[in-house]
């Protein structure tokens, strides 16, 4: 569990005071406060739930990258080791915890110190690092000319190229662009103006009231559901406007989540500074933050508590929600779904919730939400990992090992044989469908499929 998570009631020296993000890996004169650091009791539970430590021998897990290797530091002062770059940043460990050791705090940490003080900038494993974790800056280019960008990064000479000159490895095919991004869309559409008249019209129609300024959401919908995944996003826009909610679209850039897991931290911070500025005037304006995407919101919620303390970090955290997780929450989300129903050929899916929807606690709501709807069938491939982690098994050398990883994964699905694959974070989308053919939806495009008249909304 995280920090960000955690009642102050579970604080560990059963302080009331707000949690204050304190470096992990202090100067050698400085004094490590580090709060929970000191709790590890060696129980190696975290380990046990490495997926990473599972299939690689020579990675010597978390309760090494954390607890143990902070105390050799504050004994000698000793470098980070660099098998802290093996760590995927799943937070399965955080979670698994049970002595709220702060492990995905610690190794975010380390990793951005590993990076500042022992990579070379002139590496290519630096550039390809920078690169992968700045996939944001290189989107809108490729957005410009999407069928071009398509064509080229389709092309085996090009990801022949991308292998031997960054490490980033040929066996996967590049996620294309759409050729309307989420934004234009949104634009075209008529922006805030639009969803306004919308979701006042829906409340009407729904016996509430049309002047309800209390349903109003501002949506984080990060880079891949604007850059390669447009219809996930006007999905949730459909969705949340059935429901009678005001849809803001605030300015942002990358929620930070590739960049804590290569150790960009300085990048992250940049990213988080905007973000939490954007939506926290959009919450001032009466909105909550949803995201689509689960390693987004977890990022809000527990990373940017955890490593930042701009103005108004902690209260975007606490205000920040999972699309569906708010539904469950704010609507009677299932009393709306019975009833409905879905086309055959879109009725029966293979659901793996990620890594960093189960760090949520969200695991589970995907399948009850979902057997609300008639006629739908979802099978649970498990709790695995699904192994590419985001950048993590985009790495020539770490390709293998995600794939043992999600070995697990790719056995229930093809068991499960259904019609599609579910799931929310979009990385894990692409490992499912590498791993079995599957082809994968979202969570948010099966309920705009089950409560969304068609055709009503180009
Ligand atoms: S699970 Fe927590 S308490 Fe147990 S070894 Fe890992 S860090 Fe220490
Ligand atoms: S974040 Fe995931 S890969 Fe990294 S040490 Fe923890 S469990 Fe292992």
């Amino acid at each position: 569990m995280s920090d960000a998570e955690r009642s102050i009631d579970d604080a560990p020296d059963g302080s009331t005071d707000e949690f204050e993000p304190i470096q992990v890996f202090p100067e050698a004169e400085e004094m490590d406060l580090r709060p929970g650091a000191d709790n590890c009791y060696k129980c190696s539970t975290c380990d046990t739930n490495c997926p990473v430590a599972a299939v690689d021998d020579e990675f010597p897990g978390p309760k090494f990258q954390g607890p143990e290797q902070w105390r050799l530091k504050r004994q000698d002062d000793r470098d980070v080791d660099e098998s802290v770059m093996k760590c995927s940043n799943c937070m399965r460990c955080d979670s698994a915890c049970p002595s709220s050791v702060p492990l995905s705090q610690m190794h975010n940490t380390a990793r951005g110190e590993y990076v500042d003080e022992r990579m070379s900038k002139r590496s290519r494993e630096y550039l390809r690092n920078r690169m992968l974790a700045n996939y944001r800056r290189l989107a809108p280019l490729a957005s410009t000319f999407p069928r071009t960008a398509n064509a080229v990064m389709g092309l085996s000479i090009t990801r022949w190229i991308g292998e031997k000159l960054l490490g980033v490895t040929s066996e996967r095919e590049f996620p294309e662009f759409a050729t309307e991004t989420f934004r234009e869309w949104w634009e075209t559409r008529g922006g805030n103006a639009a969803s306004k008249k919308r979701a006042r019209e829906a409340r009407a129609k729904r016996g509430g009231d049309a002047d309800d300024a209390e349903k109003r959401i501002a949506y984080f919908h990060g880079c891949y559901a604007n850059y390669n995944t447009p219809e996930v996003a006007k999905a949730l826009v459909r969705v949340y406007e059935h429901f009678g909610y005001e849809v803001l679209v605030p300015d942002q850039r990358c929620s930070g989540t590739p960049m804590f897991a290569n150790g960009m931290l300085d990048d992250a911070r940049r990213a988080a500074e905007t973000n939490v500025a954007e939506l926290a005037a959009a919450i001032e304006d009466g909105a909550d933050v949803v995201a689509s995407c689960s390693s987004c919101s977890m990022s809000i919620r527990q990373e940017y508590p955890e490593l930042f303390d701009f103005a108004d970090t902690e209260t975007v955290a606490e205000t920040t929600w999972d699309a569906v997780e708010y539904l469950r929450v704010h609507e009677d989300l299932e009393a709306e779904l019975a009833g409905t129903s879905v086309d055959d050929e879109f009725d029966s899916f293979a659901y793996h919730a990620p890594c960093h929807s189960r760090n949520q606690g969200l695991n589970g709501q995907t399948i009850e939400v979902m057997s609300a709807i008639d006629g739908v069938d979802v099978h649970d491939v498990g709790d695995s990992c699904s192994g590419i982690s985001g950048t993590y098994g985009w790495k020539a050398e770490n390709y293998e090992t995600s794939m043992k990883i999600g070995e697990e994964m790719f056995e229930h699905m093809a068991d499960a044989d259904a019609e599609a694959g579910l799931t929310e974070c979009p990385t894990c989308s692409m490992q499912m469908e590498h791993g079995t053919g599957y082809e994968i939806t979202h969570t948010l495009e099966v309920l705009e499929a089950a409560l969304v008249e068609t055709g009503t909304d180009e």
